[in-house]
């Protein structure tokens, strides 16, 4: 086949990444962003596919065997998991991401201990492809061991190794950890700079992989409470780059393409989450540092229940629904949905709900819930276009949220400290569903739930929904 049609190929998918990254901009139109990415993913694999099989350098055997295991285990992971793993399952593709670029730069470097004539021309080209392949192997080893980390975060510990419940989140770090990043990212440097004079050291190469599956982990280790969405999406994009590095190494334009468009989208993501969360990325990298233990609570609440808050309800003229990650949890999007055209329709209540851009595990979970439920993006308001309206709420609904409506979070100190929060406290009555007084992600105890105007709803999200939406058409 001509070349003409391969690079045909390329821009093809290329074009289809990019239209598709447009239309995952707005909620509605993201499904069909969506097809469009993983289309112009077909045309990209079909076309290097073929590029391989004209090039005489195709091993179909592996090629057949790699698609069958990754996308049954894909189909599998992907079907077993639940909505509140989804983060925990990004952060581990990510981190899939980054390795699998790097151990291709890898595999390519391998080729030119085997056969010298696989070596580039010494001189530009040669700097190049070493350059590429060391800040592929950074960036693709960080990305895995931080990935994993950033899993284990999200996931609140493991059991396995005494360290397990050491890594949960909040935070540790001593200050001095900021001195072993610099370190490290320079020795890393240096050894890639060695590279340069000796391209086929394995001992240097070895040690890139080593040092920066260190830098992964202390990179990601202190950062915790409000800080984790950032370190997500920064884990994103750099899988992203990594890919790209890569691109270049094997000279193959749709890889390099793809990468920095991840790259670039994922750092777009991470500086507007860095915005929403008031802190700059140096800051998050850097001096997240002293957060404490999970507060225990000491202080008690009485609860209230369903037919007394409906009757609060009756009166109610404007309603604020908050959700959070307990929505999630308890997946009671569809009562949420059925309460707010319950009051609409019964007591012609104006209702809204807010969208703090943490809210949940991942980037825009409450949309992806709330869409699901069909409810209408124009209800959707986000946090600093709805804090002004809290005021005049006669009630806000908080579902199974707490770290994105504490008022800790306008202090100096603790990992809430600096986080924009929804105004909820300054509603009129503060009707709160959740099973307990338990802290949140962050670990902090929350005042809202102690003030005189909170209600507090004990119980599972959907049931209460459920017992709520009930007392309602009782009424
Ligand atoms: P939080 O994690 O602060 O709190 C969730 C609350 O939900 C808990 O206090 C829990 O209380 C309650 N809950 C759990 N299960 C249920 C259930 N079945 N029914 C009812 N309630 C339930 O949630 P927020 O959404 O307010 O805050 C998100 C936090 O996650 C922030 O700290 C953010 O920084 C962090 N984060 C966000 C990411 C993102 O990209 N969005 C990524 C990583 C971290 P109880 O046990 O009493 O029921």
């Amino acid at each position: 086949m001509d070349a003409a049609w391969m690079d045909l190929g390329y821009v093809v998918s290329a074009a289809l990444f990019i239209f598709g990254l447009k239309k995952l901009g707005h909620p509605r139109t993201a499904p069909l962003g969506n097809t469009y990415g993983a289309f112009g993913m077909l045309v990209a694999v079909v076309t290097t596919i073929v590029k391989m099989g004209v090039d005489g350098g195709i091993h179909w055997a592996l090629i057949a065997s790699g698609l069958l295991i990754g996308a049954a285990i894909g189909w599998v992971m992907a079907v077993r998991v639940e909505m509140t793993g989804m983060p925990e399952m990004v952060a581990l593709f990510n981190g899939f991401g980054g390795a699998a670029s790097a151990l291709v730069a890898m595999s390519e470097t391998w080729r030119w201990l085997e056969d010298s004539a696989t070596i580039p021309a010494a001189g530009l080209e040669l700097q190049v492809a070493v350059l590429a392949a060391g800040l592929s192997a950074l960036v693709g080893w960080v990305t895995l061991t931080g990935s994993l980390l950033a899993m284990f975060k999200l996931k609140g510990g493991f059991k396995l190794l005494w360290v397990g419940p050491w890594i949960k989140t909040p935070t540790w770090g001593p200050s001095w950890l900021n001195g072993v990043k610099v370190l490290l990212l320079m020795s890393v440097f240096a050894m890639i700079g060695l590279q340069l004079a000796e391209p086929t050291n394995t001992s240097l190469m070895w040690g890139v992989i080593a040092v920066s599956c260190v830098i992964g982990v202390v990179l990601v280790l202190p950062i915790g409470g409000a800080d984790m969405p950032v370190v997500v999406s920064l884990l994103n994009s750099l899988s992203g780059i990594a890919a790209a590095f890569t691109g270049i190494i094997i000279g193959n334009s749709v890889l390099i393409v793809a990468g920095s468009l991840v790259g670039a989208s994922g750092l777009i993501l991470t500086f507007i989450m860095c915005k929403a969360m008031n802190r700059t990325l140096a800051n998050v990298l850097f001096t997240s540092f002293g957060g404490s233990d999970k507060e225990t609570v000491t202080r008690t609440k009485v609860g209230s229940d369903p037919d007394e808050v409906a009757m609060l309800l009756d009166g109610a003229q404007k309603v604020i629904i908050v959700p959070g990650y307990g929505m999630a949890v308890s997946q009671c999007q569809h009562q949420v949905k059925e309460f707010a055209d319950l009051l609409t329709e019964k007591f012609d209540t104006e209702v809204k709900y807010a969208i703090h851009p943490v809210a949940g595990r991942m980037p825009g979970h409450m949309n992806v819930l709330l869409a699901e439920a069909n409810v209408p993006y124009e209800q959707l308001i986000e946090m600093d276009e709805i804090n002004g309206e809290f005021p005049e709420a006669d009630v806000a609904l908080v579902i199974g949220a707490n770290d994105t409506t504490n008022p800790a979070a306008r202090g100096d100190v603790g990992p809430l400290a600096g986080m924009p929060i929804l105004d909820v406290d300054l509603a009129r009555t503060v009707v709160i569903v959740k099973r307990s007084l338990s802290v949140g992600y962050a670990g902090v105890d929350n005042d809202l739930f102690y003030m005189d105007k909170s209600m507090m709803l004990y119980g599972d999200g959907k049931k209460m929904m459920t017992d709520l939406n009930n007392a309602i058409k009782e009424l």
